[in-house]
């Protein structure tokens, strides 16, 4: 049993993702009867406890109609203090040290500026709070592999790797351990899923809404960075990873790690970027922006299981819908009996895994088509998580600080993973880049890639 955290310490206590996310988390946790006794914000404004106090409670008020649960938030409250000081300043620590005075374990949150993290990390060890003490560092975790190795170098050089929770709100999503039930927990699939069954997978991650306000941070980011290099390439990893010796930390990470090793650095020529119309007009963006809102990729893995079978990865903003989903698209038989000569061949079995939006998985499978004809018609079985579940789910980020407040390190992305997935996107970084197609908004992006899969037939489009 691990230690558990007695106090969060929030560096950018004032800021957005504070106030959106991590302040909600909080009061989730203080609902849950899991919110350690003490909550510590740290940001430049010059605010007292009751500040933060008003701050956080209108942080976690619903439409302005005071916090929902009012017990939790009581709890809350009286957690609650904040120390004032620059990230820059020794002064800052010295005064936080001093607040946590007697504390076992500190949750130290850097949810700031990534700019500041080295620095931050820097001063915390200077002032001896990274000893017994967690940190929790939000993506972006470098922006190339370069910039992560430095990263982890310097978190690594103060704080043990047991100690360091990279979070990825994405990775924190019940549904991501239901993607290792469904593998793991059904023998059926296991022999089948390798490159004698299977012909290709598609992974999508299409969102039907632009920048949707953050057009200055996005122009300096774009599709690779913000959702291919992190979120795709956890579930490339999920989906092609050999089943773990055991469900810790260290079993599940080691196995993600271990694929992600076997990809091969992706050819530029197996790379499509997009850019929607009407891009370059948002706030913030640049009028002669080349920065991607869609990429389409194609993986390759060079192991025993995955050789020769392409993983197709496509991700895109202002697409035809919103949704996430794994597709596992299977080898045709080997004799197409029970088709209509005037037909075209059916499509091929597919596992549908959807994370979003409505959880579910399907099966294509061929069924007798009704009638005296002995030909085939296509069928999904078809599972829908949310239909016997109890309650609402615990949001990821509640969900996230709870597993860091506690020492499990499942959910949270290991320094080698962070940099294998840098590794295998860097050529797409550097050197001289083609301007990206344009493509339409509503649309599945640029026909470019389309011609991508076409060696392997057509992706599917995830239903809205
Ligand atoms: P933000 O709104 O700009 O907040 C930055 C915070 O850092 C504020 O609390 C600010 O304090 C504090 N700060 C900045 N410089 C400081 C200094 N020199 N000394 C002391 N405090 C300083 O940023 P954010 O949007 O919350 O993002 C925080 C992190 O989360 C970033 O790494 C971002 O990439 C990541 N992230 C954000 C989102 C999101 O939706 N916002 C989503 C995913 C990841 P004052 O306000 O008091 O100046």
């Amino acid at each position: 049993m691990e230690q558990q955290c007695d106090a969060v310490v929030l560096f950018g206590a004032t800021g957005d993702l504070a106030r959106k996310k991590l302040l909600p988390a909080l009061h989730d946790m203080a609902r849950a009867g899991r919110l350690p006794p003490r909550v510590i914000g740290v940001a430049l404004s010059d605010w007292s406890d009751d500040d933060f106090r008003r701050h956080v409670r209108d942080a976690v008020s619903a439409d302005g109609n005071g916090p929902e649960d009012e017990s939790a938030w009581r709890t809350l409250a009286a957690s609650l203090s904040y120390v004032r000081g620059d990230y820059t300043e020794a002064e800052t620590y010295e005064r936080l040290r001093a607040t946590l005075h007697g504390s076992r374990c500190p949750l130290l949150y850097l949810a700031i500026p990534p700019a500041l993290f080295e620095t931050v990390v820097e001063r915390l060890a200077e002032a001896g709070l990274n000893d017994d003490a967690r940190v929790v560092l939000e993506k972006p975790f470098g922006r190339d592999l370069e910039s992560a190795r430095e990263l982890n170098r310097c978190v690594l050089g103060r704080f043990p790797e047991d100690a360091v929770f990279r979070i990825d709100h994405f990775l924190g999503k019940e549904e991501v351990l239901d993607l290792l039930v469904l593998r793991f927990a059904n023998t059926i699939l296991e022999p089948a899923w390798n490159r004698n069954y299977i012909d290709n997978v598609q992974i999508t991650m299409a969102e039907d809404f632009g920048v949707a306000g953050r057009g200055a941070f996005y122009d300096g980011v774009g599709a690779v960075r913000d959702v291919a290099q992190n979120h795709l390439m956890q579930l490339v990893a999920l989906t092609a990873m050999e089943p773990p010796v055991a469900t810790d930390a260290t079993a599940l990470r080691d196995e993600k790690a271990k694929v992600l090793r076997a990809v091969r650095p992706v050819d530029p020529g197996d790379a499509v970027r997009g850019q929607f119309d009407g891009y370059r007009d948002e706030s913030g963006v640049h009028p002669e922006s080349h920065t991607e809102t869609f990429v389409a990729l194609r993986l390759e893995i060079d192991s025993w299981r995955w050789s020769g079978v392409p993983f197709y990865i496509r991700a895109g903003k202002g697409l035809a819908t919103t949704a996430t989903e794994i597709l596992v698209e299977f080898r045709r038989p080997p004799q197409l009996f029970f088709t209509r000569h005037d037909e075209p061949p059916p499509h091929p079995n597919h596992l549908a895994f959807r994370t979003k939006p409505g959880e579910r998985v399907s099966m294509a499978m061929h069924m007798k088509a009704p009638g005296n004809e002995l030909v085939s018609r296509p069928v999904e079985l078809d599972y829908a998580y949310d239909e016997d579940r109890e309650g609402p789910r615990l949001d990821a980020y509640a969900r996230l600080l709870s597993d860091a407040v506690n020492g499990d390190q499942r959910l949270f992305a290991r320094s080698d993973t962070v940099e294998e997935a840098w590794r295998i996107v860097e050529p797409l970084l550097t050197g001289a880049q083609e301007p990206p197609h344009r493509y339409e908004r509503g649309t599945w992006g640029p026909a470019a890639a389309d011609a991508l899969i076409e060696p392997h037939g057509r992706w599917h489009d995830p239903a809205p």
